[in-house]
């Protein structure tokens, strides 16, 4: 748990130091959620259509099925007819009974317009229901002249005409050819389906607003279509740009728009097994999809509102913690200055003391500290009053401030009128000659102190330095720099003392 807490509490931190990251890290999640759920919605979209796939490939199969049935009993009933027309005794029973014979109860069916036997001539000679024909020839028909040419047609079933006998019915004959006992071409058998047949089947299947449903023979002539189509457009399948899939295959789906209304669909086809009919639904791809759209459009729109409040909210989350940010920092800063000379104060001394040890200490580097005390300065507040003290104390600041010129040195504000300079990688000899350097520059600045022995404002310097490897105290650098210090005061004030110096007895 704590374990927990300590891990938030670090994640809290990096957000509290690098605010954007918060902003930037929220803009992806959201885009990430927006982009995962419109995946979601195009594989729903890709689902919708399959499922409308499945249920147009059902729909058609049970077309498909209910045409064979229906072809499969009028072919029996062909066979009836042909073996009776091949009889001579069925032939020459009486009108009545001959009828009874050759024309079982499946050719009494809905749909089935007529059943006939022609003879050789292209005559009927026997038919199920009475019409006025004697003077029709039906030679001319396709069905009669393939059988006429092949002996081995079995069932021929041919494209829609219209019926001479039953007031221009559009139909479709099943015939099967009747031979005579040498083999020769004795006539055909017909069985007329009106083609109002297909259009009652389709008439059951729900196909939606726009879609639709229709047979079409392999050569493109429709048969029936629902919604049907204007008179003059029946073999408008044949002119559509996809049309070639469904004529050579015997199933498949395809998307197309339809060259007739311009609607987009979704055709999935079948053919009628031992047929040239080809059963085919479309359902409207707009259709379809309709549910999918109007799911999509409200998860899309409050994805993309959720999603865009997410990112504001992060992006003024981040705003707000970077201006804390700064403010802390502004704080963190003030807190470490001195607000008379803007110098580090004795807290950031510590600090950044700290820092530079231990940076010191891992490149075995040396470092020096200059402690510094401006002289009688007691002398000069008496004199001058302690506003002046206070501006002569802020142009000392700027002086060491502005003698110091490497990124690490440190300049701090002691306490009242002394001063510390931290001068990393600087070995004794150096830090002294800085020393010496900037005592002389206080006292070029020619500050008057009139009641000083030397007349200008001047300061003390004691030196020390040491190698952080060999030493783990800071502060005893410190107190040896101010007991160097001690030692240029006793010595005279106005000049700078080195430790080592003092070891060695120079002072
Ligand atoms: P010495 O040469 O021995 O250092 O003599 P000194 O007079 O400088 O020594 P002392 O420590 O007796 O006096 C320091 C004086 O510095 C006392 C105090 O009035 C003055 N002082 C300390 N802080 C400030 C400050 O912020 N502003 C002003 N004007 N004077 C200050
Ligand atoms: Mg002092
Ligand atoms: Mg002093």
């Amino acid at each position: 748990m704590r374990r927990n807490s300590t891990a938030a509490m670090r994640i809290a931190d990096v957000f509290s130091r690098v605010p954007m990251l918060a902003a930037l890290i929220g803009t992806a999640i959201a885009i990430s959620m927006a982009v995962l759920s419109f995946a979601a919605l195009w594989q729903g979209r890709a689902q919708a259509l399959q499922n409308a796939h499945v249920a147009s490939a059902n729909l058609v199969a049970t077309l498909s099925a209910d045409i064979t049935r229906n072809i499969e009993s009028s072919d029996l009933s062909l066979r009836t007819i042909v073996s009776g027309a091949k009889n001579p005794a069925v032939m020459t029973l009486p009108p009545d009974l001959r009828k009874l014979v050759l024309f079982d109860g499946a050719t009494g069916m809905n749909y089935v317009g007529g059943a006939f036997v022609m003879n050789r001539e292209g005559r009927i000679v026997v038919e199920r229901d009475p019409s006025e024909h004697a003077d029709l020839l039906f030679n001319d028909r396709d069905y009669f002249k393939v059988h006429a040419d092949n002996p081995d047609m079995g069932l021929y079933i041919s494209g829609p005409y219209v019926s001479r006998l039953r007031k221009d019915a559009a139909s479709l004959a099943m015939s099967r050819r009747i031979d005579a006992p040498d083999g020769s071409f004795a006539g055909v058998a017909v069985i007329a389906l009106n083609v109002t047949y297909f259009k009652a089947l389709l008439a059951r299947v729900n196909v939606g607003r726009s879609g639709s449903v229709f047979i079409v023979q392999q050569d493109g002539v429709m048969i029936a279509r629902k919604p049907a189509l204007p008179g003059d457009s029946t073999n408008y399948v044949a002119r559509s740009p996809t049309f070639g899939a469904m004529k050579d295959q015997s199933s498949g789906s395809y998307i197309s728009t339809s060259p007739l209304d311009g609607v987009r669909r979704l055709y999935t086809f079948q053919r009628v097994p031992g047929t040239h009919l080809i059963a085919a639904v479309a359902p409207a791809e707009e259709d379809v999809l309709e549910g999918w759209r109007e799911r999509s459009t409200m998860i899309g729109g409050l994805t993309l509102l959720f999603g865009s409040g997410f990112i504001v909210i992060s992006w003024l989350l981040a705003i707000s913690l970077r201006s804390r940010a700064i403010a802390q920092e502004k704080l963190q800063r003030l807190a470490g200055t001195d607000a008379l000379t803007g110098l580090c104060n004795r807290r950031a001394l510590d600090r950044r003391l700290d820092e530079e040890w231990r940076r010191a200490r891992r490149a075995d580097q040396p470092i020096s500290v200059l402690f510094i005390d401006v002289d009688h300065f007691k002398l000069y507040n008496d004199t001058y009053g302690h506003a002046m003290g206070d501006d002569a104390l802020i142009a000392v600041a700027d002086c060491i401030q502005n003698s110091v010129n490497r990124p690490g040195d440190i300049v701090a504000r002691y306490g009242g009128e002394e001063f510390v300079v931290v001068l990393p990688a600087a070995a004794a000899s150096g830090a002294f000659t800085f020393a010496e350097r900037l005592r002389a520059k206080v006292e070029e600045l020619a500050v008057p102190n009139s009641a000083a022995p030397r007349g200008v404002l001047t300061i003390s310097i004691g030196c020390a330095t040491t190698s952080p490897r060999h030493s783990d105290d800071a502060l005893k650098l410190l107190s040896s720099a101010d007991a160097a210090l001690y030692l240029a005061k006793r010595a005279g004030r106005n000049r700078a003392v080195h430790e080592d110096s003092v070891a060695s007895g120079s002072v």
